[in-house]
Formats: C-alpha cells, structure tokens, sequence
C-alpha cells in the first residue's frame, strides 16, 4: 500500500487493536475501519496516541 498524499511506501502496524498505517515522509496516519477496505485519515498522531494510551 502506498501513501495516499505522497505516494511513498507505508508503514503498517496494530493500533488499539485495529490496523492502521502511517507514511514517515508526510506523516499521513490511516486506520482500517471494518466495513472499508482502504484507511480512514483521523486526526492526528497526538489524537491516536491520546488514543493508545486510553486502552
Ligand atoms: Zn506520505
């Protein structure tokens, strides 16, 4: 999967359970939604961190 902004390659990982990929160049962060195959932008790596830590 490549980056939606810039196009570069994206990293993947496990967030809060759920999968979710981010872009190092840009910083774009996307989390697979269960009823969507592609990423959902959400708001930012404060929020998804503030997120992490919740759980
Ligand atoms: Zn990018």
């Amino acid at each position: 999967m490549d980056c939606p902004r810039c196009e570069s390659p994206l990293e993947s990982y496990t967030l809060a359970g759920k999968r979710a990929v981010t872009c190092e160049r840009c910083g774009y962060l996307g989390v697979s939604v269960e009823h969507r195959s592609e990423p959902k932008e959400i708001e930012s790596w404060q929020a998804a961190l503030d997120r992490f830590n919740d759980t």
